[in-house]
């Protein structure tokens, strides 16, 4: 009896000294085939419920359906709370014998949907054998399943999809027997899509949880290439409203042109003097915190393709604003024009001088940029232009007394970029598993240009964060008919099976 233990004893050891990179994939790949039904029916009763984070019913349903999903999979899993807050999921499972903790960040919530400009419900969801944009038809969601053909629901691709594929690599690797080699920690939130406003105060009540080696991110776009993507790093984020000033009644142009101050032009020469037609940003001061992209950061990017000349016609414009490749000109911080308003244009268009013209604007911020530093270089910047500013309405008293009076609406809040070391170890062993999964070379970003606020996990908890896309690029995250590639969704369950066996 005593033999027949050691025998199998030794036999459990050698099975886990022969797996190699590769075994996993396989086991999920071969489990995934068998099991594609399942793993579709499970996804599309995730996305059925709505998941808009002010929807504080349906929101919950969401998370109380994960935590059952993961307890169903021997995940200790429950509820995170923190006043004024959807949950969060939160679940842990050890490996034996791991002495390292792979911490999982997903996002349950979703981008609001209005259904007018859906081709069908946001939450009711559908497979078609293409984009909607190329004429795809609903077929049936059933098996045999067409690789090409995609799920259009509100987060089949952001964020819902990674929560999926996760479920379905443990489920493959708990069939194959192949245990994870790393403790495994899920933090799945409920109001990224809203900004995360009680991300900090979340992560400060469950700190003692919440530590980890390392903080996957699970979310976000793949490269355009649809090769695979590790991307280090986020930009930061801040915005505000620009309103400069005119007559304090509309004029008759014909009457007052060329005498009277437009708005308008003024907002316009303002906006041009921020930022130079190649998106430079002219802003005395501006870059004072900036740290420079360092070698292998740059090196990661020339080895990445520059999908930058089919992407701007497939988008629809001959040329980018500068000769940059997008990837570097995401590395910049950026000032962009979200929106201009004053007076009315087609029919609706009168001879006047308006009374005043505003312009919405977001800053993309870069290491170790500081929201409080910019608005204070840029409001520097616009007082040089002879302006006088306020933050609320101008008096009649202050418009006479000012020639020129800019009124300033700054975000609530604004956040910093983030950005891991390249070459840490833990991101090197992250880089080489993906690697060696796929056929195609490993894309590796510095920085996303999107943002999110990373920082708030670097403050409050302190591991690495790196971000692991799974998504087709052409998603319509955010937007209308939003779906996921199947053959994304099936790449996804191979490369989870092989990080939390490979680590
Ligand atoms: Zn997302």
């Amino acid at each position: 009896m005593q033999a027949l233990k050691w025998l199998l004893f030794c036999l459990l050891c050698a099975h886990a000294a022969d797996l190699h990179a590769g075994d996993a994939a396989d086991a999920a790949r071969e489990w995934r085939i068998r099991h594609e039904q399942q793993i579709i029916d499970g996804f599309v009763e995730l996305l059925a419920i709505p998941n808009v984070a002010s929807d504080t019913l349906n929101i919950r349903r969401n998370a109380e359906h994960i935590v059952g999903l993961l307890a169903q999979r021997g995940f200790a899993a429950r509820l995170l709370e923190t006043e004024g807050s959807p949950p969060a999921v939160f679940a842990e499972r050890k490996a034996a014998g791991a002495d390292r903790t792979l911490l999982v960040y997903v996002h349950y919530d979703g981008q609001p949907a209005s259904p007018e400009g859906w081709a069908s419900d946001p939450w009711t969801p559908v497979l078609r054998n293409r984009p909607v944009e190329q004429g795809g038809e609903v077929i049936p969601l059933q098996a045999p399943f067409d690789p090409e053909s995609r799920i259009f629901a509100r987060s089949a691709s952001d964020d819902k999809a990674p929560i999926a594929a996760l479920l379905a690599a443990i489920d493959a690797l708990d069939a194959a027997g192949i245990p994870p080699t790393v403790n495994l920690k899920l933090f799945f939130e409920g109001e990224e899509e809203a900004g995360s406003p009680n991300l900090a105060a979340m992560l400060a009540k469950h700190r003692d949880l919440l530590g980890a080696d390392l903080w996957l991110f699970c979310d976000g776009p793949l490269h355009q290439s649809r090769r695979p993507l590790l991307s280090y790093g986020v930009r930061g984020s801040y915005g505000f409203g620009l309103t400069v000033y005119g007559p304090n009644r509309p004029l008759h142009s014909g009457h007052y042109g060329n005498w009277a101050p437009n708005p308008i032009m003024l907002l316009l020469e303002l906006l041009q003097s921020m930022r130079d037609p190649e998106g430079n940003i002219l802003v005395a001061g501006y870059g004072d915190e900036i740290i420079a992209p360092s070698i292998s950061e740059l090196e990661a990017i020339s080895q990445a393709p520059d999908i930058g000349p089919g992407l701007a016609a497939e988008l629809g414009f001959g040329q980018p604003e500068t000769n940059q490749r997008l990837e570097l000109a995401l590395l910049r911080p950026a000032l962009n024009v979200r929106g201009i308003h004053s007076g009315d244009v087609g029919a609706a268009a009168r001879n006047a001088i308006q009374t005043s013209a505003t312009a919405s604007i977001d800053l993309r911020l870069v290491p170790a940029q500081t929201p409080d530093h910019l608005r204070a270089a840029i409001e520097q910047h616009i007082r040089a232009q002879n302006y006088h500013i306020v933050h609320s309405a101008p008096t009649a008293d202050e418009r006479a007394a000012h020639d020129r009076i800019a009124r300033l609406d700054w975000d609530a809040a604004g956040y910093p970029a983030y950005r891991a070391p390249m070459d840490s170890p833990i991101a090197r062993e992250v880089a080489a598993i993906v690697e060696a999964w796929s056929d195609d070379a490993l894309i590796r970003l510095p920085s996303m240009g999107g943002s999110l606020p990373l920082y708030i996990i670097d403050r409050e908890i302190g591991a690495p964060i790196l971000t692991l896309p799974i998504a087709n690029h052409d998603n319509n995250q955010h937007g209308n008919d939003e779906n996921i590639r199947l053959q994304n969704l099936w790449d996804a369950i191979e490369i989870y099976a092989e990080v939390i066996t490979g680590l």
